[in-house]
């Protein structure tokens, strides 16, 4: 397991108008989410004058639809702060985004929340257990070391002095880690892997 950065801990969307859209105007700017964004600040990000006024554009289209024009996450054009805030929430309760992305990996869209659009108890246990390993040198073996490990503590043959040295030799690792990993969910997100105990 290698030590978390915590680089890209924001996600990113791109406010814009939509009047001035369909009157071929991109108005629009980029604003940052991170664990620390309140509800508040979301709903300032959309307001559809605070959008003008980060864009730099005078407030003559009477518009007041907003759609979220891009974003770096895949969520939806027509997000709320509401909905946004969700996302804050996932981001407390890991490093960064790419434990958001591992879990969505794997399971259906929306598993991640609630029906109050908060974070589900799925991703919660996911968040308390998951692990994470470099899939690059030096440290590429390192998930084969937690899993031989795991698989001596689970034959109970790990610092047993009663267990003769010749032993180990006899034993297929690479089928012992195959086994122990049809309990584990696995996947890779920019060159690490995340795993973590079926949900
Ligand atoms: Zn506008």
């Amino acid at each position: 397991m290698t030590q978390q950065t915590e680089t890209e801990n924001f996600i990113e969307i791109c406010p814009g108008c939509l009047a001035c859209y369909n009157q071929g105007r991109l108005t629009f700017y980029w604003f940052q989410i991170n664990k620390d964004t309140t509800l508040k600040q979301l709903e300032r990000a959309l307001d559809v004058e605070e959008i003008h006024r980060k864009a730099k554009t005078p407030f003559l289209c009477g518009g007041e639809e907003v759609s979220i024009q891009d974003n770096d996450f895949g969520g939806g054009e027509y997000m709320t702060a509401a909905e946004l805030y969700g996302y804050v929430q996932l981001l407390q309760l890991v490093p960064n985004f790419d434990y958001v992305r591992a879990f969505k990996n794997i399971y259906l869209m929306q598993d991640e929340f609630d029906l109050n659009q908060e974070p589900s108890d799925m991703f919660k246990q996911f968040a308390d257990d998951v692990l994470v390993f470099d899939t690059v040198y030096p440290y590429d073996n390192d998930l084969d070391e937690y899993l031989d490990e795991l698989f001596g503590e689970f034959v109970g043959i790990d610092q047993n002095p009663q267990v003769p040295e010749i032993l180990y030799s006899f034993i297929d690792w690479r089928a012992a880690r195959d086994w122990l990993l049809n309990d584990y969910e696995k996947t890779e997100v920019n060159s690490k892997i995340y795993l973590w105990r079926k949900i």
